[in-house]
């Protein structure tokens, strides 16, 4: 199941949005990654872009 809103700053996601999960499924959208350096704040784990 797709996460529909980020983890960090809860903005909701739209269709085709570019967004960030680590491997525990957390996820970001572009802009939190962007701030995060693409380490997820939660885990401490690499983000990376999910694929639409
Ligand atoms: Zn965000
Ligand atoms: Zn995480």
């Amino acid at each position: 199941m797709q996460a529909t809103n980020c983890t960090r700053c809860a903005e909701t996601f739209e269709e085709g949005q570019e967004t960030y999960h680590c491997s525990h499924n957390c996820t970001f959208c572009k802009e939190c990654t962007e701030t995060m350096n693409s380490i997820c704040q939660n885990c401490g784990e690499t983000l990376v872009r999910v694929e639409q």
